[in-house]
């Protein structure tokens, strides 16, 4: 594909916002000297983080890198669910909210640090029973209730393996992964709400186990509430509820060597076929554990409120191990974020007094799409920092975010990072570190990306592909069942000791480190490097345009030319001049080199079931082949009607 290396088109964004003072004369991270004594001595920057953590035996060694292969915090033994709970239940942590849940249907639950502490020991005794034995791998497919925390834990607790497959997914994927894994005990529910609707999970269960001889034991919670009609397997499937009511109360948590797995997750499978990313139990909660510290700032008094659901890593890793590791509160939803209205996010940051908000660019601009007036109906004053991860945020997004949800007081902090990295890699300290919409700014201390040239040569400035060269606690250790995938993918493009994250990013002046999304993505028009990216950007930027989504295609002439995929906001009609206006809008905004050849109003554009666009299939239909991997797309039929309009439409 298209190289990376030169940008020639960027657009302008030159609005900075410092932290305010109020904001950093309180933030846990605002010594600026932090950054260099990191690059000094990293290891020693994060053996401080994991001393903050209950080991059962100390590391002997913090790090020992034989690229590609790393491993943290040698010789040292620490179980997962000790520092999440039982660490705080010794303290006046014990009776302090840990989860605060809330279901699609309006049924709310809190539960405490000392009811966590319960229902982890209860649920990893019943597990124990089942014959889940440490290193056996658990398939979770729960909807977003509490139970599916606890399974976490619990799996932590004994050793076990967990792997979360999202509850949106179909049977064959979750028999696909189920497979890949050979997991031996299947924990889902009877069923859980999405969208007012019920996911019937028990159902699609059965269908998936047609075929995943691995498993031998299901675990079925009962969704309160809710009246499915499921059938239960004599011997195999087993009641939740049941297994807990007979459960012994306390159970010894495993010792973990610190490279032991805690768990694996597949990717989200935007660029190809997923991966299942493997996890070491020492070095994931290290990186977790301080990102949560000193990127979301989190204090005893703060109330998190991180909307990713827990089959993607985001909520692993700061809805479950990153915040409960640092003792907070932690508001967890169930359902979408327009059921049964709207502002229901909103609702919930004054129901709960929300003081740390974490979403995804992808529901910001759902957010614009809807209007301003939603949010303007609640108080959200409580809310100190926001932060979003995914997808690059495009400047009109970050500007509308700080403006309608922070009052147009807050940091946001855009963080930066992987499956693979398990934890944040580039956001900036908000109490150190001044904003740039559109920028995820700077790396996190000890940690070191660099923008690579195609000859793998460092950009001091300018665009690039985004590698990793120093090794960090959270990295992934392999791609579970296939460590010659790993190596390829991961460390085969400029030697084994660069972690290539496969994104394009450009660094400008001031160090600051802007994500432009995969380097594939990146469009070579005419010689001129521009990524689609700042394209889409432009076109956001046009106030009748909700989203955008723009992919190259062979062009005669140009080698590339640019197709545009756009959604309108709600209530603005097209007219017929409306293609020539967002074309002359990219043009003012970035330049002539960056005109869109085409573009397409559609009514939806393709995203995986994490929100993000799929923009490969959008190529693959700018281009007029068939389609590749769809089978986590969240709804095929967008691209497929889209398709349908491309056929009609030129122009
Ligand atoms: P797959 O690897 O299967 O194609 P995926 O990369 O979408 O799927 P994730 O690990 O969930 O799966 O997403 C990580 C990617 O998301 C990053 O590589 C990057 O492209 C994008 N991303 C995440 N956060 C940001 C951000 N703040 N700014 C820009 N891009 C981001
Ligand atoms: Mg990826």
């Amino acid at each position: 594909m298209s190289q990376a290396d030169g940008f020639d088109a960027l657009l302008q964004e030159d609005r900075v916002f410092e932290p305010p003072a109020e904001f950093a004369a309180q933030a846990n991270a605002n010594d600026p000297g932090i950054y260099e004594e990191a690059d000094r001595d990293h290891e020693g920057f994060w053996a401080k983080f994991a001393s903050e953590l209950e080991w059962s035996r100390p590391w002997d060694t913090v790090c020992e890198w034989t690229p590609p292969t790393v491993k943290w915090f040698l010789g040292g033994q620490i179980n997962a669910s000790v520092n999440c709970v039982d660490r705080h239940v010794r303290t006046a942590r014990r009776n302090k909210a840990a989860l605060i849940w809330e279901g699609e249907p309006g049924d709310r639950r809190t539960l405490t640090y000392w009811d966590l502490y319960q229902d982890v020991n209860r649920f990893a005794n019943a597990l124990r029973d089942l014959g889940v034995e440490k290193g056996d791998r658990v398939a979770v497919y729960l909807p977003m209730t509490p139970e599916l925390p606890i399974t976490l834990l619990a799996c932590a607790r004994i050793g076990a393996v967990h792997s979360v497959v999202f509850a949106g997914f179909s049977a064959e994927s979750l028999r696909d992964r189920i497979n890949d894994m050979q997991a031996k005990v299947v924990v889902t529910g009877d069923g859980g709400y999405r969208r007012g609707g019920v996911i019937p999970l028990k159902q699609i269960t059965d269908d998936a186990l047609d075929g995943a001889p691995s498993v031998e034991s299901v675990v079925v919670m009962h969704r309160e509430g809710l009246d499915a009609d499921i059938s239960m397997q004599d011997g195999r499937d087993h009641w939740y509820h049941d297994l807990m009511a007979k459960a012994a109360p306390r159970c010894d948590p495993q010792p973990m060597d610190s490279e032991d797995l805690l768990f694996t997750l597949y990717t989200s499978g935007t660029t190809g076929k997923p991966k299942g990313i493997a996890h070491a139990t020492g070095g994931y909660l290290v990186g977790t554990y301080a990102t949560s510290k000193w990127v979301f700032d989190l204090k005893e008094e703060d109330v998190f409120f991180c909307t990713a659901d827990i089959g993607w890593v985001t909520g692993h890793s700061y809805l479950v191990y990153g915040p409960l590791a640092n003792g907070a509160t932690c508001v967890m939803y169930e359902g979408a974020p327009d059921t049964p209205h709207r502002g229901r996010f909103w609702e919930m940051v004054e129901r709960y007094g929300v003081t740390v908000f974490y979403t995804a660019p992808t529901a910001i601009r759902a957010f614009m799409k809807w209007g301003t007036d939603i949010p303007a109906k609640f108080d959200m004053s409580t809310l100190r920092l926001l932060g979003t991860v995914g997808e690059p945020i495009n400047p009109e997004a970050w500007m509308w975010y700080h403006a309608n949800i922070g009052g147009a007081r807050v940091p946001i902090v855009d963080t930066w990072w992987q499956t693979e990295t398990g934890a944040i890699c580039v956001a900036p300290l908000p109490g150190l570190v001044a904003l740039k919409p559109g920028s995820a700014t700077r790396p996190f201390p000890g940690i070191k990306p660099m923008v690579v040239n195609e000859q793998g040569e460092e950009v001091k400035v300018g665009g690039g592909y985004l590698v990793m060269k120093r090794p960090w606690p959270s990295m992934l250790r392999t791609i579970y069942g296939d460590h010659e995938r790993y190596v390829k993918t991961y460390f085969g493009r400029w030697g084994p000791d660069v972690y290539v994250t496969g994104d394009g990013a450009k660094i400008d002046d001031d160090g600051y480190l802007w994500l432009l999304g995969r380097v594939d993505d990146v469009l070579n028009v005419s010689g001129h490097r521009v990524g689609t990216m700042e394209v889409e950007s432009a076109l956001v930027d046009h106030p009748d345009v909700a989203e955008a989504a723009v992919v190259g295609k062979p062009h005669e002439i140009k080698g590339q030319g640019i197709a545009a995929f756009v959604t309108l906001k709600e209530g603005v009609t097209p007219h017929d001049g409306t293609i020539g206006v967002l074309k002359q809008h990219v043009v003012t905004k970035i330049g002539a080199i960056a005109r869109p050849d085409e573009i397409v109003l559609a009514a939806d554009l393709p995203k995986t079931r994490s929100g993000k666009i799929m923009r490969r299939l959008l190529r693959d239909v700018a281009e007029g082949k068939a389609l590749g991997d769809v089978t986590t797309l969240a709804d095929p039929t967008v691209v497929a009607k889209l398709r349908d309009q491309y056929a009609d439409k030129e122009g």
